[in-house]
């Protein structure tokens, strides 16, 4: 589960809606393709973000069959109008599911939905479901609110009554603009914008409130994990600040949700396994980009981890958390 891809051409959709930066991307005569904000270059991407036949043959390479797929977080456009952002979510999701319907034993897609909106976004879960799409990805913020604001809430209770996962990607990181270098938004500020959810939907009652709602969270839960001791801490010494919207102590969700494995550390996986159990645990790439696990679950292979503890990782807990049927890929 955890990787992503987009359609190889995606329309013009400044043009179509008059307004926004909104991407598009320019193919290359090399084979790669820049991916463009309005007119600033956000980065190349290569073909293996949109072939689908050659990220099988990629995948194959590391004993692995089954691709989850969702969309590049900077295509979530958020901020665009919510008309127009279901638009381009249902033009993403169109793409998805015709791309599951060839490669049924390939591929599995997880939907993008206008969460700016709670009408156009349940509108889009509707569809998705009826699509047969198992479950969406959504950012770690949504234009800078967290996730436990209210106007939020009817999307993810729509979410829990469809059986519909979520996958939380941080994005649009916090910081961004006081440490552009270094890389640091993307080692730095993603593992605390994951941690930003996850604490935001506990402490704001929303995992409390819906228990059946299937979460995971990226990157093994981003810098939540490392921080947690520190998380009860706060919660118990003052409740005053932290405790105000749920009661419960913090560490009653672990093990309820679910995270993916990119650690790139197996200690640090270990620590991960520890706290949430092999079965909520899931075995991610990031493919196909380079702060990902690109060789595919090896450092996990090479580990000191015992059989029932991989193959939950690298199938078991990934089938429950999108309730797919095992049969399904033989
Ligand atoms: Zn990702």
């Amino acid at each position: 589960m955890h990787s992503h891809i987009l359609p190889k051409n995606l329309p013009r959709f400044a043009d179509k809606f008059g307004y926004g930066d909104f991407i598009h991307l320019q193919h290359r005569e090399d084979g790669a393709a820049d991916m463009m904000k309005g007119d600033t270059f956000f980065r190349t991407i290569q073909p293996n973000c949109w072939d689908e036949d050659l990220r099988i043959e990629e995948y194959k390479q590391f004993d692995t069959q089954v691709q989850v797929v969702c969309t590049i977080p900077v295509m979530f456009s958020y901020w665009a109008k919510p008309q127009d952002c279901l638009d381009l979510s249902m033009f993403l999701n169109d793409h998805l599911a015709q791309l599951v319907e060839e490669k049924p034993k390939e591929y599995v897609a997880l939907g993008t939905v206008p969460m700016q909106d709670a009408d156009c976004a349940i509108k889009e879960l509707q569809r998705l479901k009826a699509m047969g799409v198992p479950g969406i990805q959504i950012g770690s913020n949504i234009n800078d609110l967290n996730l436990d604001e209210e106007r939020f809430f009817p999307i993810f209770k729509a979410c829990e009554e469809l059986d519909l996962a979520i996958m939380i990607h941080p994005w649009n990181m916090m910081g961004m603009e006081s440490m552009r270098k270094y890389w640091l938004p993307w080692l730095v500020g993603m593992p605390a914008e994951t941690s930003r959810a996850a604490c935001s939907l506990i402490f704001g009652g929303v995992l409390e409130r819906l228990p059946n709602l299937r979460v995971c969270f990226s990157h093994a839960g981003g810098s939540f994990f490392g921080t947690l001791g520190r998380i009860e801490h706060g919660f118990n010494c003052r409740p005053d600040l932290v405790a105000i919207d749920n009661p419960h102590n913090p560490r009653n969700y672990v093990g309820k949700f679910w995270v993916d494995c990119i650690t790139h550390d197996a200690k640090a996986l270990q620590y991960i396994l520890d706290h949430q159990g092999s079965k909520r645990v899931c075995l991610g790439s990031d493919y196909p980009f380079p702060l990902g696990d690109l060789e595919i679950g090896k450092f996990i292979e090479d580990g000191d981890f015992d059989a029932q503890t991989v193959e939950d990782i690298f199938c078991n807990s990934t089938l429950e958390w999108l309730q797919l049927d095992k049969e399904r890929y033989f």
